[in-house]
């Protein structure tokens, strides 16, 4: 899934102490946790090979009938926070005597179904929506006579939809008119299209889309940006997709062109700041593209959201969706785009077959994404980013979650596809693509990774499939270089492999020598010592200090460099856990505004997190939520929830 929330900013020295990178959750992270050796624990068993072609988190059956094309009639009301209209699935049926369609749904009601064997002429035919199971919604069942080619369903989503958010017009900027967003990765496109929603499954698409306010209609298709905004939107995506990158947003959206087919989508206040930001974006095309072939997508377009967006970024096709807190006004986090636009390639051209095979997505993309870096910005900027993240994935192991901690998940062990564990899929697999780069060497490699795309494009693909063809193009044409075991110990054993190339970075261990003396040294902080420091290196220093500091140690800090306050959520998410650890009640106020503001999953959990260590905090913490859930994505509740829920503070509330 692409929960690929921002990993890496490039380096900026203009203003230092506000340049903050992208980094997830730093829990238990101290300034020793590079050294620490990696995790050997035994192996896991490989799936077996008849569980590797279901896909558990769907109740479709793809290997009898599958959707090839969808065609959407839907209506958007703003007033009743409600899709309505018909879906129209052309269906491929591979079992000649099938009389069943499995489809996926959540919280939809459904108001007719149809069959028709030529598209002109329909007939009701029987259905049964089954109880909602809490994770994969209702099964619905449709019973045919026959195998027919189309079926027709009309329906309505819930104003709960897991995958749609609805914002008043004073939840935008512009605060004229309403907006909504999808997000449908991992299994929420069922709760506002009825279909089989597994990513083994690729459609092409239609849509018709009407609303009854002036808002302009945006989907992962053919937007034109010349089409009048008249309430009456058509869309097209003649390339097949997965049902996790359908997706829909509506709002006061105006374009500016950064390059021939790139562009961005904003609110009229934001446009040009979202243009200046992401004015790179040409030049990470013309990178990807010359390592790993051609764009093939058409146009390709980055819509900024509101802040209650849950991701930093989700990569839908020809129009990635940006959380409009990777603006800066700095260009520090523009690596979230390369991120994003290396999706094209890792991801949407080439795409996992079910959530256990994630890694093929996250991890593909991660390498790619630092192989754009890397050009663009430099190695040793890459390797800083690279260091910093794999600091990072060795504090997300514990022994609780050993079984999430290989490349594959084993069938079960991954119940609910929203609670991966990301610095593994994104991390890991991309340490994983690199140990194959620097034994095979670059060039191979290289050229390896451009006939895997083309190879598989617009194929789904398990982990599997992948091994045996990077068997025959890749280790059986380089038999010294690479055992089959090392490679077995990446994809299927916990814990990060003694094969695991090393990288070096002499700015963060200048960091580390920096944050040793001050904290031996105490206060004031020498500025010579931090003059220059790019964002890495400002996250690197906060990261690694102890689990908590003195009232006095923290005072210092804001007093040097105003972190509580800051309007960078990069540092936000890493201080105020600090502050909350510490009992620095002075944070307080900050974090109740920063918490009513932000809906970025990746930027709010570890603040919950901390707060729900102890009573009072956890009391806090249930009253922020009360009172800013209304702004909030349902995705984004659902895992604060998780977190208060579990929190040994909690009792039996
Ligand atoms: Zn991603």
């Amino acid at each position: 899934m692409a929960m690929n929330d921002a990993r890496s900013p490039r380096r900026s020295s203009r203003r230092p102490v506000w340049h903050w990178v992208a980094l997830a959750i730093l829990a238990g992270w101290t300034a020793t946790a590079a050294t620490t050796p990696p995790v050997q624990n035994p192996a896991l068993t490989p799936p077996a090979p008849e569980a590797r072609g279901r896909d558990e988190h769907s109740h479709a059956q793809p290997d009898r009938v599958a959707i090839r094309h969808l065609a959407l009639d839907l209506a958007v009301d703003f007033d009743r926070r409600v899709l309505s209209g018909t879906a129209t699935l052309d269906l491929t049926w591979t079992d000649p005597a099938g009389t069943e369609l499995v489809l996926d749904t959540r919280d939809l009601v459904l108001r007719s179904v149809e069959a028709s064997p030529d598209g002109i002429a329909w007939a009701a035919v029987p259905f049964e929506l089954a109880p909602a199971d809490p994770i994969l919604g209702s099964r619905l069942t449709i019973r045919l006579s026959r195998p027919a080619p189309r079926v027709r369903i009309g329906y309505s989503t819930s104003p709960g939809a897991s995958g749609l958010q609805w914002l008043t017009p004073a939840m935008t900027l512009g605060r004229r008119l309403p907006f909504l967003f999808s997000q449908s990765q991992p299994i929420h496109a069922r709760s506002w299209v009825p279909l089989q929603d597994t990513p083994s499954v690729r459609f092409t698409y239609e849509a018709r889309i009407t609303t009854t306010t002036d808002v302009r209609v945006l989907m992962s298709a053919d937007n034109d940006p010349g089409a009048p905004r008249n309430r009456d939107y058509r869309f097209r995506m003649p390339q097949p997709i997965p049902s996790y990158l359908l997706a829909i947003a509506a709002g006061d959206l105006v374009f500016q062109a950064i390059t021939p087919r790139i562009g961005i989508w904003a609110e009229p206040a934001m446009v040009s700041r979202a243009a200046h930001e992401f004015a790179d974006a040409g030049r990470m095309m013309d990178t990807a593209e010359r390592l790993y072939g051609p764009y093939r997508w058409e146009r390709y377009d980055l819509l900024i959201l509101p802040p209650s967006f849950p991701y930093g970024g989700m990569e839908n096709p020809r129009l990635t969706f940006v959380s409009p807190t990777v603006i800066t006004g700095d260009r520090s986090l523009v690596s979230l785009v390369a991120h994003e636009l290396a999706h094209s390639w890792s991801g949407n051209l080439v795409t996992f077959s079910s959530n256990r095979d994630m890694w093929l997505n996250e991890g593909f993309t991660t390498y790619v994404e630092g192989r754009i870096i890397e050009e663009l910005y430099g190695r040793e900027w890459a390797d800083m980013e690279r260091l910093t993240a794999r600091q990072e994935l060795k504090s997300e192991f514990t022994d609780a979650n050993r079984a999430l901690q290989s490349l594959v998940i084993a069938p079960g062990a991954l119940p609910d596809p929203d609670r991966h564990l990301t610095a593994t899929v994104y991390t890991k697999g991309a340490w994983f693509l690199q140990f194959l780069e620097e034994r095979i060497g670059r060039q191979d490699f290289d050229a390896f990774l451009r006939g895997y795309f083309d190879h598989f494009a617009f194929q789904s693909i398990s982990t599997p499939q992948f091994l045996a063809y990077a068997r025959t193009h890749l280790l059986e044409r380089h038999p010294d270089q690479v055992r089959a075991t090392e490679v077995d110990a990446w994809l299927y054993q916990p814990g990060v492999p003694d094969t695991a190339p090393a990288t070096e970075s002499p700015r963060l261990q200048a960091v580390d020598a920096a944050r040793t003396r001050w904290l031996a040294e105490g206060t004031p902080h020498a500025a010579s010592l931090t003059t220059g420091w790019s964002s890495q290196e400002w996250l690197h220093f906060l990261a690694g200090m102890p689990e908590t500091l003195t009232a006095a140690q923290l005072r210092a800090l804001d007093a040097r460099f105003h972190f509580t306050g800051t309007s960078n959520v990069e540092i936000a998410h890493v201080w105020y856990p600090l502050t909350i650890r510490s009992g620095y009640l002075g944070a307080r106020p900050a974090i109740t505004e920063y918490l009513s503001r932000v809906g970025r999953r990746r930027m709010v959990l570890p603040l919950y997190r901390a707060l729900a260590r102890t009573p009072d905090g956890l009391a806090f913490a249930r009253e922020v939520l009360a009172s800013s859930r209304d702004n909030l994505h349902p995705i984004t509740v659902k895992s604060i929830e998780t977190v208060l829920a579990a929190a040994p503070a909690s009792g039996a509330r």
